[in-house]
């Protein structure tokens, strides 16, 4: 089969579980967002592959050191979210949200790009948190990052919140824990789906690695949009090997010819 005949196959599979879906969920990881600029982590190319290694919990608790440079990329790759625009993927998830087809969204992602495209707060579940503010770590009292920026500037000195403790991006580090209420409210929206998507994730970390089987044991569909294979391709019922911006130009031409037409 010349390869044309088996995509066209793969989105006509795709379209008709879409359809059939009432009550789809989302997962979405790096591999989301790669088609708007942001590299992933562990694609060729992805930050890994070129060496930079992420500051871990214990590394920013423990080192002055690590804490400001930890502060100097939060406020490079800030930027770097800034000046991305959200693509074809996260503006057909918003589109599949919009037609109520899409109850929530559950996302690895801190760039916002979803919020961007019109994804309301209430039906995103940030896993990771997202790197629009710093938080204490004792208190959880949150500080905007331009107060964080100002002090940094003025005293060479990472932040500390009013009670003493170190205040931190509100994203969760390699090596700290996802907090409970947002694995919980995960792990629900999950057991509600009656079609299950992943978009961009290796299936590699939890807990996205296990939302997809959680949504499976309760009866639910599922297909896994990935580039690379991952290891629940074979519980999936459909598995495309495929860029994401690709499946939702197929999708939605229109959507992706006003997105072309706009930039
Ligand atoms: P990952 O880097 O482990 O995997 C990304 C996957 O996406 C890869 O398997 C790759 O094959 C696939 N992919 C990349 N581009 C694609 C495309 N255009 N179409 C289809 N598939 C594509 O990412 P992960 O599993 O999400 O985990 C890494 C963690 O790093 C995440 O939990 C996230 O918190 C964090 N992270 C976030 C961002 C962001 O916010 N945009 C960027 C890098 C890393
Ligand atoms: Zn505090």
């Amino acid at each position: 089969m010349v390869p044309d005949a088996e995509f066209n196959e793969e989105i006509t599979a795709f379209r008709g579980l879409l359809a059939r879906a009432e009550r789809i969920v989302a997962l979405t990881g790096a591999g989301i967002s790669t088609e708007s600029g942001i590299p992933d982590f562990r694609s060729p190319g992805g930050l890994w592959t070129r060496g930079i290694k992420p500051i871990t919990y214990q590394d920013f608790v423990a080192s002055e050191e690590a804490r400001l440079e930890d502060w100097r990329r939060r406020f490079r790759m800030n930027e770097d979210f800034a000046a991305a625009k959200p693509n074809a993927g996260h503006l057909g998830l918003a589109r599949l949200m919009q037609e109520g087809k899409l109850l929530a969204l559950v996302t690895q992602n801190i760039d916002r790009l979803h919020q961007r495209s019109g994804v309301p707060d209430e039906r995103l579940v940030e896993i990771h948190g997202n790197s629009g503010e710093g938080r204490c770590l004792d208190c959880r009292t949150s500080m905007p990052l331009i107060e964080v920026r100002r002090i940094i500037d003025a005293t060479d000195a990472s932040p500390r919140c009013a009670c003493g403790g170190l205040v931190k991006a509100a994203i969760v580090s390699f090596g700290e824990r996802i907090p409970e209420s947002k694995l919980q409210r995960a792990n629900e929206v999950a057991e509600e789906a009656d079609l299950f998507l992943v978009f961009g994730s290796s299936l590699q970390v939890q807990p996205a690695a296990t939302l997809p089987l959680i949504a499976k044991r309760s009866g639910a569909m599922l297909a896994i949009i990935n580039r690379e294979s991952t290891p629940l391709d074979h519980l999936a019922e459909i598995a495309m090997h495929r860029p994401i911006g690709a499946v939702f130009s197929a999708l939605y031409p229109q959507l992706v010819s006003e997105v072309l037409g706009s930039v």
